[in-house]
This record gives C-alpha cells, sequence and structure tokens, in this order.
C-alpha cells in the first residue's frame, strides 16, 4: 500500500485528462451554439458539483469543486452548484447553509451573466415525474409488483443473467395507472416500483432493468409531504444535468459502470424531445484518498458521535469546517489541488503534500512572530532592574516594504526550555554555562549558571549582557557567535493558550481494507500549553496567521478567541516530521 502514496513533491501541476477532453470538445464545438429557452448562447463549457445535503464536506469534496469550479473558471464557462436532494430522508438544512459556506470559502461562486446557478435537484421533481410518465407510455419503463426478495433474485449475479419480471410486459396503461396511484400515496413503501425497461440479461448489472422510482412516505426539506415517490440516484442525476445544460460530468469511479445507464436515459429522454443533443457526458475521475485521514461521512460522523474529537469543526478533522479552523488557506487547498492533479486510477495523497501546500502558501504570507512554547527563565544579572528596552524584528524577512515590530527586552526573560543545557551535548550551540549566544533581535548574553529547585531541575537560567552587542548597532559585528535563539520578556509578554495539533492518525491508512481506524487513533494529536507570545499578538484576530519563529504556522482560532485573549492553534510545524 505505502508504494502507493503519492507525495506531488515536484510542485509541477498535475497533469489533468479533463482538460484534455474539454479541449477536444472546445476544438470541434460540440457544445458550440447552444441557447437556453431566452436565446442566450450557452457557455461551452458547464460542469456541476452536485453534493447531497447529509453532512459536512470533507477535503475529498474540496478536490471535486476545485476540479469542477475551476476548470468552469479556466475555460470561462459555468458550475452550477446543485444540491442533490432526492432522497428525502437524510437531508436537512443546517448540511446546506454549510456547504454554501464552504464552497464560498474555497473561493468560488455560481452567479455569471446568465444568472445564479444554485439549484435543489428537489426543484426538479415535477419534470422528473412528468418525463417518467413519458418512459412508462413509450414502452421503456414499467411498474413492477414483485416482492423485494423476488427482484433481487432475479436480478442474477455476475455469472449468471437475471430473469425478466412476470410484469415485465404489463401494459403501458396499467404501469401507468399504477404509477400515478403511486405517486397519489395508494400504496406502502416498497409495494411497487418502477423499473426501467433495458436488458435483464446485460453483463453489466446496472443496466438489468434498474429502479427509477419508489414509494417513499416520507418528509422533505424542501418539498415537504407534496410527494411520496421520489427518484432513484441514477434516474435523478443525469436528468438534473441535463436540465442545468452540463456538459462535462465529472464523478468518481465507483460510477464507472453506470455511465450506460446515464447515457441510455438521456438518449430516450432525447427522443421523447425532452432535452436536445448535444446531452451531457459523464467522465469519471479517482477520489482523493489523504494518508492519515478519512474521508467517508459515515466513519467522519462516527468520530463526531462517539467523540472521539470536539465536533465537525474539531482542527484534526479533514472536513472543510475542521481545515479552515485548523488554519488551513483556501489558497493552500486549491494549491494542493492543483499539486495532486487528478488520475484515472485511485490511490492515496500523502498529507505531507497538503501541508507542504500551506507551507509554500503561509511562507510568503504570514507574518512573523516570537512565541515560547516551553518557558524556562532568563536571568540577565546584570540588565538594569527596570530597564525596558525596545527591540525591533522585520514583520517579514523577505518583504522589508510590510514594515516592523517591536518588542521590549527587560531583566528577565522567557526562553525555550531546549535552548539551555547544563551539560551540552556534542554540537549544541545554545546556552550553557561559559557559553555565549544571541538573543534574536536583541543582545548576546553569556550563560554563567542556573538555579535549581529541590529535586534538582533546572528553574531559571542565569546570564550577563553585552550592552554593546545590540541587533542592529555597529557594535553588534563584533560578537561571532553560533548560537541565536528566541525569547519574550517574562514581564510583558502575553500569556496564551495555544493548541498543538498533529495528525489523528498513525496509521497512513486507518480505514483501508476494511480496518478498524478507532485502533489507529495518535493519543498525541492535541495538546493544549500555556505559551508566552510577543505581546503584539494580543492585537491578534479570529483567523489572523502567523508564523511562529522557529515553530511553525499558528493561527488565532476562529471560535475561541476573545478580544485581546486569542487563543491558537498550531496549522503545521515548520518541517515535516513525519517522513521516514
Ligand atoms: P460519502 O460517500 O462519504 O457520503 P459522497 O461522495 O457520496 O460522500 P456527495 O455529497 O455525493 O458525497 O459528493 C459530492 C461530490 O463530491 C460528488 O460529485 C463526488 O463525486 C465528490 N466527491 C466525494 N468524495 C470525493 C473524494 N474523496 N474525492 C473526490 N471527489 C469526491
Ligand atoms: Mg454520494
Amino acid at each position: 500500500m505505502s508504494n502507493d502514496i503519492k507525495n506531488g513533491a515536484d510542485n509541477a501541476p498535475a497533469s489533468n485528462f479533463l482538460r484534455s477532453i474539454i479541449e477536444e470538445d472546445l476544438a470541434t464545438g460540440k457544445y458550440a451554439k447552444r441557447t437556453d429557452p431566452n436565446g442566450h448562447l450557452l457557455p461551452q463549457v458547464i460542469t456541476r458539483f452536485p453534493p447531497e445535503p447529509n453532512g459536512y464536506l470533507h477535503i475529498g469534496h474540496a478536490k471535486s469543486i476545485c476540479l469542477n469550479f475551476g476548470l468552469a473558471r479556466e475555460y470561462n464557462g459555468r458550475c452550477t452548484m446543485r444540491f442533490d436532494d432526492t432522497n428525502p430522508t437524510k437531508e436537512e438544512q443546517e448540511y446546506v447553509d454549510a456547504i454554501i459556506d464552504a464552497v464560498e470559502w474555497l473561493g468560488f461562486d455560481w452567479k455569471d451573466e446568465g444568472g445564479d446557478h444554485l439549484y435543489f435537484a428537489s426543484d426538479y421533481f415535477d419534470q422528473m415525474y412528468m418525463m417518467a410518465e413519458y418512459l412508462i407510455s413509450a414502452g421503456h419503463a414499467y411498474v413492477d409488483s414483485q416482492s423485494a426478495e423476488d427482484m433481487a433474485k432475479n436480478r442474477g449475479n455476475f455469472s449468471e443473467p437475471g430473469k425478466n419480471s412476470p410484469f415485465r410486459d404489463r401494459p403501458a396503461a396499467e404501469s401507468l395507472d399504477l404509477f400515478r396511484r403511486m405517486r397519489l400515496g395508494e400504496f406502502k413503501d416498497g409495494e411497487h416500483i418502477l423499473r426501467a425497461k433495458i436488458d435483464m440479461a446485460s453483463p453489466n448489472m446496472n443496466m438489468r432493468d434498474p429502479a427509477i422510482y419508489r414509494i417513499r412516505h416520507a418528509h422533505h426539506h424542501r418539498t415537504g409531504d407534496k410527494w411520496c415517490v421520489y427518484p432513484m440516484y441514477d434516474y435523478a442525476h443525469p436528468i438534473e444535468d441535463a436540465i442545468e445544460y452540463v456538459t462535462h460530468s465529472f464523478c468518481t469511479l465507483e460510477f464507472q459502470d453506470h455511465r450506460p445507464l446515464y447515457d441510455w436515459l438521456l438518449e430516450r429522454l432525447a427522443e421523447g424531445g425532452f432535452f436536445k443533443h448535444p446531452l451531457p457526458k459523464q467522465t469519471e475521475f479517482a477520489r482523493l484518498n489523504l494518508t492519515y485521514a478519512i474521508t467517508s461521512k459515515r466513519k467522519l460522523l462516527q468520530l463526531v458521535e462517539e467523540k472521539i474529537v470536539d465536533g465537525w469543526d474539531d482542527p484534526r478533522m479533514p472536513t472543510i469546517v475542521g481545515i479552515r479552523r485548523r488554519g488551513y488557506t483556501p489558497e493552500s487547498i486549491q494549491l494542493f489541488c492543483d499539486r495532486v492533479g487528478v488520475a484515472k486510477a485511485d490511490s492515496w495523497i500523502d498529507m505531507s503534500t497538503l501541508e507542504g501546500a500551506l507551507r509554500d502558501d503561509l511562507d510568503a504570507k504570514a507574518p512573523r512572530a516570537v512565541a515560547v512554547l516551553r518557558p524556562l527563565k532568563l536571568i540577565i544579572d546584570n540588565f538594569p532592574e527596570n530597564l525596558v528596552d525596545e527591540c525591533t524584528a522585520p514583520v517579514h524577512p523577505h518583504h522589508p516594504e510590510r514594515g516592523h515590530r517591536t518588542f521590549p527586552i527587560t531583566k528577565e526573560l522567557w526562553i525555550e526550555e531546549e535552548d539551555f543545557m547544563e551539560t551540552p551535548t556534542k554540537g549544541y550551540f545554545r546556552l550553557f554555562p561559559g557559553n555565549k549566544v544571541r538573543l534574536r533581535y536583541g543582545y548576546v548574553v553569556e550563560c554563567t549558571g542556573c538555579d535549581k529547585d529541590a529535586n534538582g531541575k533546572v528553574i531559571a537560567v542565569r546570564c550577563n549582557y553585552f550592552a554593546d552587542s545590540k541587533s542592529g548597532t555597529e557594535g553588534s559585528n563584533n560578537y561571532k557567535v553560533k548560537g541565536n535563539i528566541h525569547w519574550v520578556s517574562a514581564t510583558h509578554a502575553l500569556e496564551a493558550e495555544v493548541r498543538l495539533y498533529d495528525r489523528l492518525f498513525t496509521d497512513p491508512t486507518p480505514d483501508a481494507g476494511g480496518k478498524d481506524f478507532k485502533t489507529a487513533l495518535n493519543p498525541n494529536s492535541k495538546e493544549i500549553i500555556t505559551a508566552y507570545l510577543e505581546h503584539g499578538m494580543k492585537a491578534a484576530l479570529p483567523d489572523d496567521k502567523f508564523q511562529f519563529e522557529r515553530h511553525g504556522y499558528f493561527v488565532a482560532d476562529r471560535v475561541d478567541s476573545k478580544p485581546g485573549k486569542p487563543v491558537f492553534n498550531r496549522v503545521t510545524t515548520l518541517k515535516d516530521s513525519w517522513t521516514k
């Protein structure tokens, strides 16, 4: 399995065979000259993003969003935002709102000169119903009254053809009458079902008279109790595409065997005058599987319900609300999707590719700041007791035009625990008795020793400073030191909660091959600490992102930060610590 993990490390936009298909269609003018009912010319590339509003979107959906909206944008086309809400029981408005929010956050919209292309498949129920009546009248569909068991038995299997239902040849008028009565609510769930009349001997099981309408006495989140018959996915999807004039219908590989049905239905409905050629064309691509993550709505729900994570927007979740809260930017997600590209065969993409995209995006953008995460006191014995001396550092080392930040140095500072060793190991250049280091943006100090508690634990490090060594002054050049450590003033620093997040699983493929993903949980995926930050961080607003020097990228949590009291999440470390 691990051999199949790709990391997209070459950073080149990955090949996209869907582009070639679009370009060929543009070259032949396949979808040129189509007009809508008002006579307006339609774009030659119309894609759609069709989520079912039954859960929160995840990184796999982000790939589909970037692909469909991205290609439409690239070719001056249109991408419709369609809620595939044909299944009445599991869908909710909460999910509709969350999905709209996620797609907009990723940077896409569905408005163009032709209008606002936000659609609900349930708005097409009347049309779908009419088309079903037509298919019955034309001899392409029939009401089957077999029991569910008989239907399953007569379907055959991969090695045996199916058997025709005894109701297959009932007169169209009889089927039509039954179908109308199904709609009127005269029957119970499962008593009858509408099937397409195709071929019970087809080697493709999807073509063995698939069910296209079923009875379902259920309340729908938009149509209420208007309907008690609902279209099946395979029937509804091609119709939704055709109604929206979709040209390129991109879906994941598991729908490959459904394509003949997609085409069959649209051809029949075109014969009936419902749609015009050229019809939408379905093309399949490989779904995104991300290592150390799970991309199944059902399993994500389990993580939430069993309180393994703190909700859908837990920063460790691969949901869009989760990665957003974690601190990922829309640009980093788009960059990630570009890098992984689109494949024709399933594979796993390594989590480091996603983290790498975030680093590459934020390195250029994020202002720098100093944070001490594992604090240890440093006392400068020869520093004047009440002196508060301003130090200056660039907001961004490569962008002097972005200005400077200042923070004070005082007699007592916080430094990282690991920046002091009483007995240094070989090659250690930071603080140890007798050694000099530079306090970044401040002075050179020489370590003189340390204070310990009764257990021998180091509680403070002692040093003296050289008053003429301040960074940015002439004197600083007279000091050559190998170590350069960060610090904050113990009297001025901002004390803040910092949440150190890491991967949720320790197994790269936590749910592959039916494995129980709960046995692969990383016990260290969340650690909450109290850190000391450069005092300017007090002004950080929710969603503001920073590089904490030497530590990584951090974001002010969008939910728990309060004015003047930010809470920070670690998005990712500066370097990948997971590659073996
Ligand atoms: P689940 O099976 O987990 O419930 P789903 O794929 O059925 O998820 P939909 O709401 O039907 O969820 O998905 C909307 C669109 O997103 C579909 O076009 C689907 O192909 C695409 N999609 C879903 N998961 C992935 C993935 N992992 N990689 C790429 N595209 C995906
Ligand atoms: Mg689905």
